[in-house]
């Protein structure tokens, strides 16, 4: 059983290209994080949630991804894609930052960091927006902001939405991957390891979204999945972020980066073929034993933490 989920998490997972957790991964974490909110949190959060038509926060946590120009849906593009895409033309790149694996600071992040259009400005900006007492023209609304904001704090604990693999490539030596920031610079990345590929077809960023999220609770039900992530690693919770929140984003996304090392841990790197689009570099990688087994406690881990974090930001925000 174990085995064909797996099987069909990866065959569906492949077409989720840059998606961060894919839905049930997203929704498990908003499940819980509604159950950890304050009573009064509670309350304002559901005014926006009644004013954009969304049930809970799960439903809501969906909603970025549904949006995007290159969203592969079951079901049709919700009403407001299509003008906010318009005034929002780079919001694709919202989900994710590209750093390398040995980060420590955010100091370093800055040569890596370019304009405003990564996951960690995309939180700063719906926390201000949401705490702003008058809607700012040119700002997402306050309901779009909230819904931006759930899906984004599981993003950025998704570890390769944070952390990405820089490489030294030769025509005649396998790939090397480099970690410190310092030589990293400039270098071509695997795109969140978007262009690493363990089987044809089967990349190891859609590994992380949707197959290990399946493995956790060997279910695609996102109810049941938070129900066991509360049970079994929330217990003892985590402590609030240091610092102001309004810039918790950067210690998430730098310590999201850290974990990302598990995630490249073993990994044994083939063959680089440079390719054209979706793809720029594709590269054969062979995964070490115990993989999956290692890496799904690893991802159960982050979709808590993540949860946990957000009722704690939701909990902490000064609602206007
Ligand atoms: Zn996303």
């Amino acid at each position: 059983m174990r085995a064909l989920i797996l099987f069909f998490g990866l065959t569906f997972g492949s077409i989720e290209l840059l998606f961060g957790w894919g839905a049930e991964g997203h929704r498990a974490m908003a499940n819980l994080a509604q159950e950890l909110i304050s009573s009064q949190t509670q309350t304002k959060v559901q005014q926006l949630l009644d004013e954009c038509g969304d049930r809970d926060l799960a439903q809501a946590s969906t909603w970025a991804d549904e949006i995007r120009e290159n969203a592969h849906l079951e079901q049709s593009r919700p009403k407001d894609a299509e003008s906010f895409n318009r005034q929002f033309p780079n919001n694709a790149s919202w989900h994710f930052v590209n750093l390398p694996l040995g980060i420590s600071s955010y100091v370093e992040t800055e040569r890596y960091i370019h304009g405003e259009n990564d996951v960690i400005h995309a939180i700063e900006r719906c926390i201000a927006v949401l705490e702003a007492r008058e809607p700012v023209p040119g700002d997402p609304s306050r309901a779009q902001a909230l819904r931006l904001l759930v899906h984004f704090v599981g993003d950025i604990h998704q570890p390769l939405h944070c952390g990405t693999g820089f490489y030294r490539l030769s025509d005649t030596e396998p790939p090397v991957l480099v970690t410190n920031p310092e030589e990293a610079v400039g270098l071509p990345t695997d795109r969140g390891g978007n262009d690493l590929f363990y089987a044809p077809k089967q990349e190891l960023h859609a590994l992380w979204d949707v197959g290990l999220v399946e493995q956790i609770a060997d279910t695609f039900d996102f109810r049941s999945l938070a129900a066991l992530l509360r049970q079994r690693y929330s217990q003892g919770s985590w402590p609030a972020t240091p610092g102001d929140y309004h810039r918790w984003a950067e210690t998430w996304a730098i310590e999201s980066a850290r974990v990302a090392n598990s995630a490249y841990a073993g990994i044994r790197f083939k063959s680089a073929e440079s390719m054209g689009e979706p793809n720029p570099l594709w590269i054969s990688i062979a995964l070490p034993p115990e993989y999956v087994k290692r890496n799904t406690t690893v991802a159960a881990q982050q979709l808590t933490k993540a949860a946990v974090r957000l009722a704690q930001l939701l909990d902490r925000l000064r609602w206007p």
